[in-house]
């Protein structure tokens, strides 16, 4: 390397070989070189100028640089050469100019003040390389990323990066502009903090995130999450879709969307509801009693917790129906429902397994409770008095309370509690009888 130096020192050492090296150099330079005076007037071209130019040689010595700009009185090139004889300073920059035949080209040009010795006018070398093709793909790229762009921001959902480190942070390296119409925030504000968007989901369904995630994470599976959005008073379910990468300094980055699936959940728990409900009360049907009924029953024995459970059927139904016909039966049915579920609380299952004859499973109750609500329950369904037409129709109930023990099964309990009802019936109805070994004192009350 030392050497090469010296001998390039060695080389440009005489005034001689110093034009002979600077011919040589403007002779091969790819482009336009020029030599102005501070007006801009242009006193040299180099060999390339005519091809690079399109304008012959002997036509522009003598005219003012300006001349190439595609606007000559307002372009940049007078701009240029404006600021390096001001500033006494080297300008770099894209010119647009026109050629000789009017095609517009873009070149990068250089304006550099020459050193000169004191008292000698001022000299600009300007060379101009064209770079139209680079230019243009650049312009074209642009265009074609702002295009995409305006598609992405368009899309009826977001398009998001989501990186977490190994530590476990997360960040959002991308979120498009639909997040405002999503959740009401800025896609600038949730990428500088992901909080700002992740604090607002639900808690249980941020656990599930955060496992979610995890076990992508680890599988390099694909991830998907439906989750819930606290937005004001309102939810908004969204469901996340993305593939997961892993980086090389350990970190996940997940490319994915996110939708809005509220309109898709809400018709869910519609119909779930219609599903799980007896159309005449409005209250559980059958399938729905066991369903959950099984979840309180398995919720409770863990932690050691017997559930009170009873059987109810209205006494002389039957004659009912028969003395005021079916429609009056109905409505009474719908009064009955009603009633029951008054007495009760919200979270106690409550539900009408047939005909005439429904279920209760008292949530958190002890057995001690249970037979003082439901006895409450009993007494309010004797007072119901129903205007059917005229006539005051009222109506009783007889109930078979058991429990099932933390270990117990649900058919069992129930079992022991229609075998309690059935004595409750034989025993006169309107009563509550506890099923035997009920864990509780008075066997019978009335
Ligand atoms: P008990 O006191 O022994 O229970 O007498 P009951 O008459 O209530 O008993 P039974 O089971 O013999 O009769 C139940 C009646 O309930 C028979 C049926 O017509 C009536 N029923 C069942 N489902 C409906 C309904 O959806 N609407 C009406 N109106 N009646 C119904
Ligand atoms: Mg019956
Ligand atoms: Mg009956």
């Amino acid at each position: 390397m030392g050497r090469i130096k010296d001998h390039w020192r060695h080389w440009v050492s005489s005034g001689q070989q110093r034009a002979s090296l600077a011919a040589s150099l403007l002779d091969g330079f790819p482009g336009v070189a020029m030599l102005v005076n501070g007006d801009g007037v242009i006193l040299y071209v180099n060999p390339g100028f005519e091809r690079y130019s399109g304008h012959p040689a002997h036509t522009m010595l003598g005219r003012r640089i300006t001349c190439l700009d595609v606007d000559p009185l307002h372009g940049d090139i007078g701009r240029a050469l404006a600021h390096s004889v001001t500033r006494r300073a080297a300008w770099r920059g894209v010119l647009t100019c026109r050629r000789a035949d009017g095609r517009v080209t873009h070149q990068q040009g250089v304006f550099q003040p020459l050193e000169t010795r004191s008292g000698d006018p001022l000299r600009l070398l300007v060379t101009l390389q064209d770079i139209t093709a680079l230019h243009r793909g650049a312009v074209d790229d642009h265009h074609r990323l702002s295009a995409l762009q305006d598609t992405v921001d368009r899309l009826p959902g977001v398009v998001f990066q989501l990186r977490q480190s190994v530590r476990g942070d997360l960040a959002f390296c991308y979120l498009s502009a639909g997040l405002q119409a999503l959740a009401g925030l800025s896609s600038r504000d949730a990428m500088e903090s992901a909080e700002t968007l992740l604090a607002r989901i639900y808690d249980e369904d941020r656990q599930r995130l955060n496992t979610s995630l995890a076990q992508s994470a680890v599988s390099l599976a694909p991830w998907s999450l439906e989750f819930r959005l606290a937005q004001g008073d309102e939810v908004r379910w969204l469901e996340a879709r993305a593939t997961p990468r892993r980086q090389r300094d350990g970190d996940t980055l997940w490319d994915g969307v996110l939708l809005d699936i509220t309109a898709r959940k809400e018709e869910e728990q519609r119909t779930q509801t219609l599903v799980r409900t007896d159309m005449l009360t409005g209250v559980l049907n059958r399938r729905a009693f066991f369903d959950y009924g099984e979840a309180v029953r398995a919720l409770a024995a863990r932690h050691g917790r017997s559930v009170p459970l009873a059987m109810l059927d209205i006494d002389h139904f039957k004659r009912l129906n028969d003395t005021h016909g079916h429609a009056a039966g109905d409505l009474a049915l719908q009064a009955f429902a009603t009633t029951c579920r008054d007495c009760l609380r919200p979270y106690d299952l409550f539900a009408r397994i047939g005909g005439e004859e429904f279920a209760v499973m008292l949530v958190d109750t002890s057995p001690e409770e249970a037979l003082g609500v439901l006895d409450r329950l009993r007494s309010a369904v004797e007072a119901l008095e129903l205007d059917v037409q005229g006539a005051c129709l009222r109506v009783t109930v007889s109930l078979g309370l058991a429990v099932i023990p933390p270990q117990g099964s649900l058919d069992f309990a129930l079992s022991q509690a229609d075998a309690a009802l059935y004595r409750a019936k034989r025993e006169g109805r309107n009563r509550l009888i506890v099923a035997p070994g009920y864990p509780t004192a008075p066997e019978r009350l009335r």
